[in-house]
């Protein structure tokens, strides 16, 4: 059954290499059969705002249809590095403070719901981008990985939880891949109990889970065996119930996603495209 829907997409407005065009991916979506979608650009703390700014401006002037959407990704980050950005004395860091902050503070988002509905900000995407302030240790990133998908999954702002254990830069090899830490060698290293009480934080709030295709599923870089037990642990959360949406996180020039393979990979779990949650069709 093919993918239809793909709720998280980076365009040029995102404070990173992506650079598609929302006309390219308009066009692009169309050439894949993709009938809902949304935008999804970055935003980690307000120093990043503008870049919402000129993602609705660019949305607003292609007009797109009402199944295509317009939303954002955010980061989990902390109210320390917030209230310190705020100070001025750090300049405008595009990616937060990411060093020198309490290991157990309080987390945040960048954003107020004020800010997202003046935006016309329809969903929230929001991950765990980077280690909050903890030592590479593979139990503390796992301990700390599992409080910030726990903040996001009870967050009233927060509509879909973004690629769950991804992880990206610390312990990558020369060559691209990740092979042992943080949990590359062995999926089984998170305690089952974290996915049960993720699950059910999940199922308690009505948040729905993201099946990121390029950062996890297709990542050239991550073991297979990894996959294998990651598509495991999404069938898990779809027989409790827990909603899952997929989302590419496209960061590419052009909208060229290999749907093909990842429908293959999520159909050795029995993931369809029609479990997956969508946004209705925006109105008037
Ligand atoms: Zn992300
Ligand atoms: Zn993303």
């Amino acid at each position: 059954m093919p993918i239809t829907a793909d709720w998280h997409i980076h365009t040029r407005n995102s404070c990173d290499q992506a650079s598609l065009t929302v006309a390219d991916l308009l066009a692009g979506a169309a050439a894949l059969g993709m009938t809902d979608f949304g935008v999804t650009d970055h935003l980690h703390t307000p120093v990043n705002l503008p870049d919402l700014v000129a993602s609705r401006a660019e949305f607003d002037a292609a007009a797109p249809p009402p199944t295509v959407h317009f939303g954002v990704e955010l980061s989990s980050v902390s109210r320390w590095e917030l209230d310190a950005i705020a100070t001025g004395a750090h300049g405008a860091p595009t990616y937060g403070l990411r060093d020198g902050g309490p290991a157990d503070g309080p987390l945040a988002l960048g954003i107020t719901a004020e800010a997202l509905r003046a935006l016309g900000v329809e969903y929230v995407v929001a991950g765990a981008h980077w280690p909050m302030y903890v030592p590479y240790e593979r139990e503390a990133i796992i301990r700390d990985y599992h409080r910030q998908n726990l903040f996001l999954a009870a967050h009233p702002l927060v509509t879909i939880v973004a690629h769950p254990w991804w992880w990206m830069g610390h312990w990558q090899a020369e060559d691209g891949s990740y092979r042992a830490e943080p949990w590359f060698d062995d999926f089984g290293a998170i305690p089952a109990s974290m996915h049960d009480e993720f699950a059910a934080a999940a199922l308690q709030h009505g948040t729905v889970v993201e099946i990121n295709l390029c950062a996890q599923l297709l990542h050239p870089g991550y073991p297979e065996r990894y996959k294998a037990q990651y598509l495991d642990y999404l069938a898990m959360l779809k027989a409790r119930g827990v909603p899952l949406s997929i989302g590419s996180d496209c960061h590419h020039p052009r909208y060229d996603i290999d749907f093909p393979r990842a429908e293959a990979m999520l159909a050795t779990v029995g993931i369809t495209d029609a479990d997956c949650w969508r946004l209705p069709p925006r109105q008037g």
